[in-house]
């Protein structure tokens, strides 16, 4: 099984919530799917941008998306005595079940 390890920080200057973060997560999908949209001209406009630089722009926003969705994790375990490890777990067997991941 392939893995990619990301390690993202605990922002130790945000006071995030459920919601908040909840709400940012779906700002920040909504930033990624403007980037791939600028990228596929689906917005209508002539893009002049270079594929490697809109290609950096998709990454940054993908990043956004995976630093709030962390960010959510952490206020689950701190908030809600969520045990992410083990639901982490759980989540990996869902894959192999619906056969989308094998050992
Ligand atoms: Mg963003």
């Amino acid at each position: 099984m392939e893995h990619k390890v990301i390690a993202l920080p605990k922002l130790n200057n945000l006071a995030p919530t459920m919601e908040s973060t909840a709400l940012k997560l779906m700002e920040e999908a909504g930033e990624l799917a403007q980037a791939i949209g600028k990228f596929r001209g689906l917005s209508g406009e002539v893009t002049q941008i270079e594929e490697k630089e809109v290609m950096r722009m998709i990454t940054r926003e993908l990043l956004d998306v995976a630093q709030t969705a962390v960010s959510m994790m952490y206020v689950l375990e701190e908030y809600y005595n969520v045990d992410i490890g083990l639901m982490l777990e759980e989540h990996i067997q869902k894959l192999m079940d619906k056969g989308y991941l094998s050992k």
